[in-house]
């Protein structure tokens, strides 16, 4: 986690507010002597973790096998690592001391499953996959996705590590919550694939905002914020600030912006100006805020755009897994 983010980029903030940078396309991949090919399977994830969750999507994707066990296989990695602490196991808790989970996962044909607010299971994708598939409903929360879990045969265990609880005792000394842009306090991962058959599907992740009140939810198990899959079009996954993103519903944005034939990196950005431009109306400071989004259309075409710098995204494919920054807003 150390090394994921490098916050708090002030310089350069002032000049840069509300200027929109020019932005050079750095992952369009389409190659224009084959216009027609698709570059499948390929996955993408949010933040450094995405590294590491990439190889285990792959191991699915490179099998022919579908993109909805590909992302459900890759997000569990960070959810089981203690050392991860913004997601599953060893996230940091909100401010009564109780690790509160989120998740979402969408697959080819629509269908929806999330949990919220969800304690003491390790794998939240996999119960809100649960959800999906055995519930009439779509997302279920707090202590009815707990006893729908256990009752799935999910182990309920403490996922509060010492580093997290001692973490948490130091906030209580001044109980100031500020989620601090780029400060190491909350990550998802997010991830979005597209498999040899050519079907999309997503995932996304989050312990969401350390020592956020009891009860509160982000973006992440909001479908439509911090993850949409359209199969005749694209998907996209969100981080950050989830305040922000589900203030534009920003993952269903970003895929309609993909629907108006713009390319992932294009609803990437738009989508990050349309924040922007609220944050300037409503009088708020844009330096407070990071959302970063990454997009995958159906040619494996792919995008990431952010507010502020510091947010990376892996992308997995058949010539290899890499890390990418994120273009950003502000510099
Ligand atoms: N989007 C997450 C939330 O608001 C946190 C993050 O991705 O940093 O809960």
């Amino acid at each position: 986690m150390a090394n994921r983010r490098n916050f708090l980029k002030t310089t350069a903030l002032a000049s840069a507010a509300f200027a929109l940078q020019a932005f050079k396309g750095k992952a369009e991949t389409e190659d224009p002597a084959e216009p027609n090919k698709i570059n499948k399977p390929i996955v993408l994830s949010t933040w450094n973790f995405g590294m590491q969750a990439n190889v285990a999507a792959w191991e699915v994707l490179k099998n022919n096998g579908k993109a909805l066990d590909a992302v459900e296989a890759g997000v569990k990695i960070p959810e089981a690592d203690p050392k991860e602490r913004s997601v599953g196991y060893g996230g940091r808790p909100d401010r009564d001391g109780r690790v509160t989970l989120d998740a979402c996962i969408m697959d080819e044909n629509a269908n929806i499953g999330s949990v919220a607010c969800l304690e003491f299971i390790k794998h939240p994708i996999s119960v809100a996959r649960a959800v999906m598939e055995k519930t009439p409903h779509v997302m279920l929360v707090g202590d009815g996705a707990l006893q729908f879990a256990v009752s799935q045969g999910f182990v309920k265990e403490n996922l509060l590590v010492e580093d997290s609880e001692r973490e948490w005792k130091e906030w209580l000394k001044t109980s100031d919550y500020k989620p601090i842009a780029n400060i190491e306090n909350h990550d998802t991962i997010g991830m979005i694939a597209l498999d040899a058959n050519g079907d999309l599907s997503g995932a996304c992740t989050t312990s969401g905002m350390a020592f956020k009140m009891h009860g509160r939810l982000g973006d992440s198990p909001i479908i439509g914020a911090g993850l949409y899959v359209d199969n005749e079009i694209g998907a996209a996954t969100a981080t950050g600030h989830g305040e922000e993103v589900i203030r534009i519903t920003g993952c269903h944005l970003v895929v309609e912006l993909m629907r108006q034939g713009k390319s992932p990196q294009k609803a990437c950005e738009e989508a990050v100006m349309r924040i922007v431009n609220l944050t300037q109306k409503r009088n708020k400071n844009l330096k407070d805020i990071q959302v970063g989004f990454i997009a995958l259309n159906k040619k494996g075409e792919y995008g990431s755009y952010c507010i502020q710098g510091g947010f990376n995204y892996a992308v997995h494919d058949a010539t290899g897994n890499r890390l990418i920054d994120a273009s950003c807003f502000l510099k």
